[in-house]
Parts: C-alpha cells; structure tokens; sequence
C-alpha cells in the first residue's frame, strides 16, 4: 500500500494557507538514490581552533518537570565564536555557528544505522543553513571525545571546552553526499542544504555517556526521499 502521502508533515500556518513540507530530512541514502557528480563545486573547509561552550539545548522548559526530563529533540549543543570556523561554496561563505548531537544516527546509510551523528550547522550572510553531518562510530578516541568529555545539565551551566582544533572534527577527506533537506527538529524549516561526510570515530565510553542522557535517544526518524536525489562529490 502507498502511504507515503500521509506521512507528510503539513503546516497550517494563520489558517490563511497551507504549506506541504516534502523536502524533509534525515533520510536513508540509497544506492538508487546516489549520482557521482565530480563537477559539482567542492566544499572548502576553513575551520580553526576555538574555545567552545557547551550547552543543552531545551525543548521543555514551559514543564515544571523539565529540568529531571528529556525530550526527543533537546541535544547538547556546542556554540562556536563567530569567525572561528566556516565553508566556503561555489564563493558564498557560511559561517559555522553550532554543532550538536542525536543517538541513535538520525541519517542513514543503506538502512545502517551508526550509534551518534554530529551535525555541524553553518549559516551564510542571508540565513541560508548548510549543514554538515558526520556519523560517529565507537573505536579510537578523537577531538569529538575532548567535546563531550563533560556534558552540560539540562538545568545547570554551560560547559567550557578551552582550545578546540575544529577542522579534526571532520574526516580527513571531505567527499560529501549532498542533498536538499529541513532542520530535524521543530520547526523542521526546509531549505537546507546538507552535506553528509564520512564518519568519525569516538570511543565506547563517550557513547555511553550520552546515552546516558538521552535514554530514549533525540532523533527524528528518517523521511521519504521524495524521488529527491542524493550527489556524491568527491574530494580529498
Ligand atoms: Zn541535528
């Protein structure tokens, strides 16, 4: 049976009209799905070092319990100084502002599902997001480890974490699987363009921890595709 008409997210937005959101993220990316597009403009990275505040983004905080509750879409969220980090595409730069993070992976590969995913959200001089997903895999420790070495309380201070080498959050190359796609969390605001990378690796005990906290884990689910396509561009 096809059902995927009603697995659409509709809006209504002042009763006036109704907007049908399509283009939502995460999905699970496919072989069918994938075209090798080698001429597409490569991303650069220009990522530097910063001392970062961790902090737990709230979703809650209307709830008299929320402070000892979790909520599917709160996540610990690291904040970046502006101009400490950022890409560049086709000429138009996009300035790192944050990155946080879901367990179990929200982003799927051939149906794999990885045990955390790191998103990195860039924003250009309009407002116009690009992110950068990153799935996280246990074996050796990496800079994501010093991140989440300590995690923010959901009612309590932030978390400084002196120093950070950014560019070492991301895999050595950046060959990305890209895409058009929403934020994965209310209000799931289309128009962002995403860029999936290779997977990095953290160790057993960081999983743990954050696990820890996020019990019943704070991810979406993935979305339909929509006959969207998802272009590999390789790079080293
Ligand atoms: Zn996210």
């Amino acid at each position: 049976m096809e059902c995927r008409a009603v697995t659409r997210f509709v809006f209504q937005l002042g009763g006036a009209f109704t907007m049908v959101l399509k283009h939502q993220s995460p999905i699970n990316v496919t072989l069918g799905s994938i075209r090798v597009d080698p001429a597409l403009p490569p991303l650069r990275v220009h990522y530097g070092r910063a001392d970062l505040e961790l902090t737990y983004r709230r979703r809650d905080a209307d709830k008299s319990n929320g402070c000892a509750t979790r909520h599917p879409e709160e996540t610990e969220e690291a904040e970046v100084p502006l101009g400490a980090a950022h890409v560049t595409l086709g000429g138009v730069r996009y300035d790192l502002r944050q990155f946080h993070f879901h367990t179990p992976a929200e982003h799927r590969f051939l149906g794999r599902v990885d045990p955390m995913e790191m998103h990195l959200v860039h924003e250009n001089a309009v407002g116009e997001r690009l992110a950068i997903g990153v799935p996280l895999r246990v074996g050796q420790r990496s800079t994501v480890d010093d991140v989440l070495a300590r995690l923010a309380p959901e009612c309590g201070p932030a978390v400084t974490v002196p120093d950070v080498d950014l560019a070492t959050l991301l895999p050595v190359r950046h060959t990305t699987l890209r895409y058009q796609g929403s934020l994965t969390t209310d209000p799931y605001t289309e128009g962002v363009r995403w860029f999936l990378m290779a997977g990095k690796t953290v160790t057993a005990a960081t999983v743990a921890r954050f696990r820890c906290l996020f019990a019943s884990g704070n991810s979406r689910p993935v979305q339909p595709l929509d006959g969207r396509t998802v272009v590999e561009v390789p790079q080293v």
